[in-house]
């Protein structure tokens, strides 16, 4: 999981009152990169007095540090006042920046302040640990006191941190928001977005400090795809919110607008959001691959509506905002009614969720899922029909194969009587499996 650099650099006395650069490279994509120095900064010696000893400590070295990246920005200085700091894209010591860690030639910023007559040796040792799948819990869609919600930035994160959440989207309507604004809370993601709201519809812009210049407005569907044009080629991950909700869907033309995923799943279970399904449904059977997505679309609490309420869950490389947003886009998730809903793992062959496989060398689904309540019924559909795979007799989890009769795609629902009496209704929803050709 790590991967240790270590190197010796000496500095002569004559380089002293400069500053230089040192290179390392970091050879594939890591999560954290944490950098540590060491030197004799006050070289102890001893001196027999006729009554006892004296141990004179003098500042002979002073090294500072500083860091930057492989495209020459500045990550971060702090002369010489710490001797350890760490870098990731979810949060970064402070004085540095968060930031990626990419592939690449990164240089340590060496500042030789003061240095002994002798010169000194300056050891450093990087640690990079890498990147690997884990499951994360998040929310895509929320809002705050800079529109309509009625919490602050610090007050949702730490709900999300209450709430069992590994990341929250922050997507104010019109509302853009700098990473650099977002707090640093230990253990959630922060992700910076926007709700594109407007009067033919809403879409989410995540990822993105800026996704387009000028205001949202639009007059056009013209100037519509130019704001969501914009948003794609600033690498924002786009998703179309509630398109069914009754007075705010969404009637621009999809086939005319670049987008990644599909709200099918928007607060409570209920009518729009049933007919958000319905509608993906369609799509898939028309052999589209479009990611579906689910977001609390959160402002306060009522009876039905909570953070994580619905949970978007996603098998990401990392907890850094860019791996979650990848999942969201390559449809590794599933989206389950709560943070402690039932969750779902999905393979066939090699592909993961929302990979691709050969339909005659994989014919296989294989299904795992956990966190059942009895009574709940785990279904496989794909475009022909939906079939049961299995009802829970008591609380538990289940592990389950299903065999293709042909190729298309599958996915899974698991649906559970919330209420006595009342119909059941998702309690998660997977996006699918494709089997190819
Ligand atoms: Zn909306
Ligand atoms: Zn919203």
């Amino acid at each position: 999981m790590q991967e240790k650099l270590q190197f010796n650099i000496h500095i002569e006395r004559s380089q002293q009152g400069t500053y230089f650069t040192v290179p390392f490279q970091v050879t594939e994509e890591v999560q954290s990169l944490t950098l540590e120095y060491e030197y004799p900064r006050r070289p102890q010696s001893n001196q027999v007095l006729a009554n006892g000893v004296f141990t004179a400590r003098p500042e002979v070295n002073i090294i500072d540090l500083g860091l930057i990246a492989p495209d020459g920005a500045q990550v971060g200085a702090s002369g010489s006042d710490k001797t350890r700091i760490r870098v990731s894209e979810t949060g970064s010591t402070p004085g540095y920046r968060p930031w990626r860690i990419d592939p690449g030639e990164w240089q340590i910023l060496v500042g030789a302040y003061k240095v002994a007559p002798e010169g000194v040796t300056v050891q450093y040792t990087v640690t990079l640990e890498r990147k690997a799948v884990r499951l994360l819990k998040g929310d895509l869609h929320t809002h705050t006191l800079a529109s309509d919600g009625v919490h602050t930035l610090d007050e949702l994160a730490f709900k999300a941190r209450r709430s069992g959440l590994d990341f929250i989207a922050i997507t104010d309507h019109n509302q853009m928001i700098s990473p650099d604004a977002l707090p640093q809370i230990d253990g959630v993601t922060m992700i910076p977005g926007i709700e594109w709201t407007h009067y033919q519809g809403h879409a989410n812009f995540l990822g993105s400090a800026r996704p387009y210049d000028g205001s949202f407005a639009a007059n056009t569907p013209e100037e519509a795809r130019r704001r969501f044009q914009s948003a794609r080629e600033r690498g924002a991950t786009i998703t179309i919110n509630h398109p069914y909700e009754e007075n705010y869907g969404f009637h621009f033309d999809l086939n005319e607008l670049p987008f990644d995923a599909y709200e099918i799943w928007n607060g409570p279970m209920r009518e729009a959001n049933l007919r958000a399904v319905a509608a993906w449904h369609q799509m898939l059977c028309a052999g589209q691959k479009v990611p579906a997505c689910g977001g609390s679309d959160y402002h306060r609490d009522t009876p039905f509506i909570f953070l994580g309420g619905p949970t978007m869950c996603v098998y990401a490389n990392s907890n850094g905002p860019s791996d979650i947003l990848e999942a969201v886009r390559r449809g590794r998730s599933f989206i389950t009614f709560a943070p402690d809903g039932p969750l779902l793992n999905l393979s066939a062959g090699d592909a993961p969720l929302g990979g691709s496989v050969k339909w005659e060398e994989h014919p296989e689904l294989q299904i795992s899922a956990e966190n059942l309540k009895a009574g709940d019924t785990v279904r496989v559909v794909t475009g022909a029909r939906a079939d049961l795979l299995f009802q829970a007799p008591a609380d538990g989890e289940v592990e389950l194969t299903c065999r293709m009769e042909s190729p298309g795609f599958a996915r899974i629902e698991i649906l559970r009587a919330f209420l006595p009496g009342l119909p059941m209704l998702p309690a998660l929803l997977s996006n699918p499996i494709y089997f190819e050709k």
